[in-house]
């Protein structure tokens, strides 16, 4: 009679927590990480059509929403859970937190768990970094960081070491904000302002990277804030309802996303017609399609968050932490002697 109800390796799931995750970014380098994640994102990106895509799937409710993010490349399946609660952080909480997962689509089998709400945030800020690498006036050198929560500091490390920032110009409707992005960018490499206003922030600026958390139609930037020639980096209008832009600064922008038919659901586009001409940003990786045409057109990135992305920064760990012991193997799947005696497995732990 069979009485191993030990799970076998191949049932043991590896599993980054957070602590392991904030190990491995200090192991390998948050900068190196940023540039390593931007280039699985850049790889990804270019192999676009083979992916299974779907705009994600979102449950709304009067506080914040509910989103799981699936995607596959035909080998590999991925998905990420995250939320987003804007009135979280006055309670102590984060307004972003986030779980993923791989698996083998040849057996179904998990072969990675991982904590993502630090991953979210790399992966963000190195999505950023490449499509301001590409679209943004050659020789940027200053980016306004409007919004200093929680993804600030990511995103301006990555505009750094990825798009070649060296000065960031901070503004939050909250100093307290602004005061802790300065003080953890302090050392980083960056000549950080910080400003009292967002017109302040934008003095001399040639990337703007919007990343405010409110579930409304926010106006973060006005049409007359905004010169020629700038990057637009809009992140934080990432929901039904929720937008930081004036739909004027979107009529005179050269507008590129990440999928169309999640972005006109979730993005700034949600503020012009179904039909606004929208250029995706994979297609300008491949060369299928233009990317900035002249130092005065404002190219702006409606970034929402898409799947492929978290399937790339997964893929990413997963093959990072091999030989790094900086995952626990997780008892997972059940794992009976006899595939089909998942019930006499159950007895016998009873023993
Ligand atoms: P957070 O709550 O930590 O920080 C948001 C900051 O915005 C706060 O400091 C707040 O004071 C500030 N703010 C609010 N209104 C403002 C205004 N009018 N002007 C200036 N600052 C203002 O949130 P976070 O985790 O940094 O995320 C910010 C936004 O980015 C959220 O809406 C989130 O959903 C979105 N997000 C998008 C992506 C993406 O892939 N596009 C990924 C992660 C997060």
């Amino acid at each position: 009679m069979m009485t191993n109800t030990t799970p076998s390796a191949k049932a043991l799931v590896p599993f980054v927590s957070v602590d392991h995750m904030m190990k491995l970014v200090h192991h390998i380098g948050i900068e190196e990480m940023l540039r390593g994640i931007a280039d699985y994102i850049e790889t990804d990106f270019k192999r676009w059509e083979l992916f299974d895509k779907t705009p994600r799937v979102a449950s709304h409710s009067d506080t914040g929403v509910i989103e799981l993010m699936p995607t596959s490349d035909g080998d590999v399946y991925g998905f990420k859970y995250v939320n987003g609660h804007p009135s979280n952080t006055a309670d102590g909480l984060q307004t972003v937190t986030a779980f993923g997962l791989l698996a083998d689509v040849a057996t179904g089998y998990p072969v990675l768990l991982s904590e993502m709400t630090l991953l979210t945030a790399l992966r963000t800020a190195a999505t950023s970094a490449l499509v301001a690498r590409v679209l943004a006036p050659k020789g940027s050198r200053v980016m306004a960081m409007i919004g200093n929560g929680t993804q600030s500091e990511f995103q301006s490390l990555a505009m750094k070491t990825i798009a070649g920032i060296d000065e960031v110009r901070l503004y939050d409707i909250d100093p307290a904000a602004t005061a802790k992005c300065a003080a953890n960018l302090a050392g980083q490499g960056l000549k950080v302002v910080s400003c009292t206003s967002a017109q302040d922030a934008m003095l001399g600026a040639q990337i703007i990277t919007t990343c405010t958390a409110d579930k409304q139609y926010a106006t973060i930037l006005t049409d007359n804030m905004v010169g020629a020639g700038v990057h637009i980096n809009a992140i934080g209008g990432d929901c039904p309802g929720k937008t930081e832009l004036a739909p004027a600064i979107l009529h005179r922008s050269e507008i590129f996303v990440e999928y169309p038919e999640q972005t006109r659901i979730e993005g700034e586009i949600q503020q012009v017609a179904a039909d606004h001409p929208v250029t995706e940003f994979w297609k300008v990786l491949t060369g299928q399609a233009k990317g900035r045409r002249d130092d005065q057109q404002i190219t702006l990135f409606d970034s929402v968050g898409f799947a492929i992305e978290d399937f790339s920064a997964l893929r990413y760990v997963r093959d990072q932490i091999a030989g790094t012991g900086l995952f626990h193997p997780l008892d997972l799947l059940a794992d009976p002697d006899d595939p089909r005696d998942l019930f006499g497995m159950l007895q016998r732990a009873k023993a």
